[in-house]
């Protein structure tokens, strides 16, 4: 994971870099660092342990003049947290300065041939190896940065995006990448380099997405170059970033996650629009539309995601086979890529990922392209790799989602698999007029729905006080709310550090049970739908063992809150669309427990947002 930032301009170097790590921290944060080199080629490296703040504190009496710079923050892959494991690395002469993402497998290899060559490291990161190896080729060869980065990939297996300063050049930097983000922003007689474009957003919307296997030369003055690891350049496509800086601010809350549950009903609308038209009457997603034969085709549809976007993944496969009768699977990414799945050319894979970066999903990707799939992505981040590797695809258009714990963008990529199973739907001719019609209006009353179920905030506030200590939390719910109940105790474990446990709610007989009692609180999640009276018995399954409940239920519900101990009412909407309306007072349970007990809601320990790294 890990973010990486890098600058070359007239501003102010090191204020930049540290505002540009601030940003890009919900990538990873267990320590920062940050390379400085000054016009008359002083190469300094300072780093430290612990998060941006902790570079801050510790870079306040170093010399921080600069006029090229590249910084840090990590997510550890090879080698504890610890100053030394931070980033940048240098080679041992001291001569050049690499930040990096991703990771280098055959490091080991590398290392040992070095370390035969006489290299000594420092540290255990497989980083310090790629440094090492830059500048054994540089020095070996007698050639330029440029050169040096290209040869010394060749050698590299892995994941990488690195940014690369050298001493005697204190006005460039050679950046690459493979299989983890890069973008370069072009400003005035400066460029700014990272990991997403949310650090120099303030600064310029001119943007270039740097392509798996492409070296950028990044120097003050020349025009931005890209090459191949062949040395072939390639043109330079600057793109215009379409994001604000409020966008990325707190706004008011205490916390981005707070915020981010709040601004659903608004990222909900901006989801829909365009999408749902004519008072509901149509609903229309160009990526079906331009590709209708595919869709027409298809004979099985396979969901890859991990984390929260398997659980919207998950209810993805229910709304699909709901309404367009066609078979669905769901495969963690992870566990997809090495299955040795068996896919045909009639298939469609649709991959979930909010950022569009998620490492075990592109891989996954690969794998269906090369076995003849048509391969759809759902993501947030505009011109992330998942947009650029598949066929076609839908954003889900929630703006930037800066807390760890996903809420917004799950509530998005619900309401996109929402779409997309309406519109796959009516091509099929699963769904008539008339139930588009239903849907898209019931969909267009969703945002409201979703202000509506806010409001239970204060509620929900003083509901977390009463369990904030227990040890362990039961999540229940059948069918469209089995996967919320999931997705329910995956954010209380994320940020709160509770164990919880997500179940099908019948399940719940053939093992979990035996947990219960009055220790052990259930979050049961019975909205208006067909399943209810089964769940009913559910409830009472529990009740009758003295556990006690967290009932979610439909407005005007009164068997259930008859029993539960605890009752959130929320707005009562047709069956398909309740993951979406169920899934928000749980994400603010999980939010008000983890205040409670004084936790990092936007940053949890040993998480990192954009999962980047196998
Ligand atoms: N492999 C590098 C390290 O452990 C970078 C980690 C990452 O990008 O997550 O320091």
């Amino acid at each position: 994971m890990c973010g990486i930032v890098g600058y070359v301009g007239g501003g102010n170097v090191y204020d930049i870099l540290i505002g540009g790590l601030h940003r890009l921290e919900y990538r990873g944060y267990d320590s920062a660092g940050v390379a400085l080199e000054s016009p008359s080629g002083k190469l300094s490296v300072y780093k430290t342990l612990g998060k941006v703040s902790n570079l801050e504190a510790f870079c306040k009496d170093k010399d921080t003049d600069a006029s090229v710079g590249i910084a840090h923050t990590r997510w550890a892959t090879h080698g504890e947290p610890s100053d030394c494991n931070a980033h940048p690395h240098y080679s041992e002469d001291g001569n050049i300065a690499i930040v990096h993402n991703g990771t280098i497998e055959n490091y080991k290899i590398i290392k040992d041939a070095l370390t035969q060559h006489g290299c000594t490291f420092k540290s255990e990161t497989d980083t310090e190896v790629l440094a090492q190896l830059i500048e054994y080729v540089r020095v070996t060869n007698n050639c330029s940065l440029v050169d040096a980065v290209r040869e010394a990939l060749k050698e590299v297996i892995g994941a990488y995006a690195i940014a690369v300063i050298e001493k005697d050049h204190p006005d460039t930097i050679v950046a690459a990448r493979q299989s983890s983000p890069l973008v370069v922003g072009i400003g005035d007689g400066e460029y700014f380099l990272a990991s997403d474009a949310t650090p120099f957003v303030e600064f310029t919307d001119k943007v270039v997405y740097v392509d798996d296997g492409q070296i950028a030369v990044i120097t003050r003055g020349e025009p931005l170059r890209l090459l191949d690891l062949d040395n072939k350049e390639s043109n330079v496509d600057v793109k215009k970033l379409k994001m604000s800086i409020s966008q990325l601010e707190k706004g008011g809350y205490p916390h981005f996650m707070l915020k981010e549950i709040f601004e659903q009903p608004e990222t909900l609308r901006d989801c829909i629009r365009g999408r749902v038209v004519e008072g509901g009457k149509r609903v229309i997603l160009n990526g079906v539309f331009d590709n209708q034969e595919k869709f027409l085709k298809a004979e099985r549809i396979i969901l890859v995601a991990c984390g929260t976007s398997w659980h919207a993944s998950l209810i993805g496969k229910y709304l699909l086979q709901d309404m367009c009768r066609i078979p669905v699977e769901v495969e963690y990414a992870s566990e997809f890529r090495y299955s040795n799945p068996v896919i045909i050319d009639r298939d469609i894979v649709i991959a979930v990922s909010q950022s569009g970066e998620t490492a075990d999903t592109l891989a996954a990707i690969k794998i269906a392209k090369k076995m003849g799939a048509f391969v759809y992505g759902i993501s947030n981040v505009v011109g992330s790799s998942i947009p650029r590797e598949t066929d076609s695809g839908t954003y889900i258009h929630v703006g930037p989602e800066i807390g760890v714990a996903s809420t917004k963008a799950f509530t998005g990529q619900v309401m996109v698999l929402t779409l997309l199973a309406v519109c796959i739907g009516q091509l099929r001719g699963h769904l008539n007029a008339e139930q588009v019609q239903k849907l898209g209006e019931a969909i267009l009353k969703i945002p409201a729905y979703v202000k509506e179920t806010l409001k239970l905030d204060k509620t929900i506030e003083r509901l977390s006080l009463i369990y904030t200590y227990a040890h362990n939390f039961l999540y229940l719910g059948r069918g469209y709310s089995y996967p919320v109940a999931l997705e329910g105790a995956l954010k209380l474990k994320e940020i709160s550090y509770i164990h919880a446990e997500g179940y099908p709610a019948a399940e719940m007989k053939h093992g979990p049970i035996a947990l219960i009692d009055s220790e052990m609180p259930s979050v049961i999640i019975a909205p208006k739908d067909h399943l209810y009276d089964k769940i009913v018995s559910n409830v009472q399954q529990v009740k009758a063992r003295g556990g006690s409940i967290i009932a979610i239920v439909s407005d005007g519900d009164e068997t259930i809150s008859g029993i539960a101990d605890h009752v959130l009412k929320v707005p009562d909407v047709p069956e398909c669309l309740t993951p979406i309306i169920t899934s928000i007072p749980l994400q603010l349970l999980s939010y008000h427990i983890a205040i409670n007990k004084g936790k990092d809601v936007d940053m949890p320990r040993n998480l990192a947002k954009s999962v980047t790294v196998e």
